[in-house]
């Protein structure tokens, strides 16, 4: 395989497991990163055990211009961008009460603002290839909505927007643009909840567990993959029957 493919916030959780998951597919692998670390280079060393490239490209999603100089990289390295996973994205839980306009600019700043910034970067390229996979990172959280959780949903939500305008605007480009919505995700996102409210949540998801960030890359490696091609626009939950 000749494909590349960029991922945002890539190091760990989710992130770096869509990079392994489509770099064992024979994708190379541009790794998105916002601070050196040791996850990062620990991580650039699992993709490359799967015998495929990985470029890692350090920028801030939420900066247009650190947007642009990572697409401009991607290409000069790889010379295109097949794919890209926008899953940079932070929370900053609070009741509305208490929530400071900060804490809720930073949070659209980070998961919407940076999406379209990452995407107005890189849609160019696959516009003149005629080709390329958008694929968005939302929540369920973005449809069904949840208390102490209005920036951040109020960010999912307007992922899932961005993701079926810009299907509509590049389809007859063969540009094809799908969101996931994870549910309840075992990663340091989660990690910070207390055990006993992890397995209260739990309980109530029909399939009685918490995702992993192996079950999020699947899907997002059927809707990188040849097997979608008639697939544009969708939001697909991967969520164990949370929400129906
Ligand atoms: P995580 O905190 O482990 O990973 C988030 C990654 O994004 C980190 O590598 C972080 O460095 C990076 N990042 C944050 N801000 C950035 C910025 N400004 N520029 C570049 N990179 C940045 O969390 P995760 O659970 O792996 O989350 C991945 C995605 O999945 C996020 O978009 C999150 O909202 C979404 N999600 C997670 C869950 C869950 O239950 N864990 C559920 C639904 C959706």
């Amino acid at each position: 395989m000749d494909k590349v493919a960029l991922i945002t916030g890539a190091t760990r959780g989710i992130g770096k497991q869509i990079a392994l998951t489509l770099a064992k597919q024979g994708y190379n692998i541009a790794l998105n990163y916002r601070k050196e670390n040791e996850e990062l280079e620990q991580t650039k060393k699992q993709i490359e055990e799967n015998k495929v490239e990985c470029f890692a490209v350090k920028g801030d999603v939420s900066s247009f211009e650190d947007c642009e100089q990572i697409a401009k990289q991607v290409v000069d390295k790889f010379g295109k961008i097949d794919v890209l996973v926008n899953n940079a994205g932070i929370t900053k839980d609070m009741l509305l009460m208490r929530m400071t306009k900060e804490d809720f600019e930073q949070v659209i700043n980070v998961n919407l603002v940076g999406t379209f910034n990452v995407t107005k970067s890189v849609i160019n390229y696959m516009l003149k290839a005629r080709s390329g996979r958008i694929i968005n990172i939302s929540s369920v959280v973005g449809i069904s909505g949840n208390a102490g959780q209005t920036n951040y949903s109020a960010s999912k939500a307007g992922i899932i927007g961005f993701t079926k305008s810009l299907a509509k605007e590049v389809a007859s480009r063969n540009i094809l643009v799908n969101a996931v919505a994870p549910g309840f995700i075992q990663t340091s996102m989660t990690d910070v909840l207390k055990d006993e409210i992890k397995e209260e949540i739990a309980k109530t998801i029909p399939l009685k567990r918490m995702g992993t960030p192996e079950d999020v890359a699947n899907v997002v490696k059927f809707l990188a993959s040849d097997d979608s091609s008639y697939i544009t626009g969708q939001v697909i939950q991967v969520d164990g029957g949370m929400l129906m």
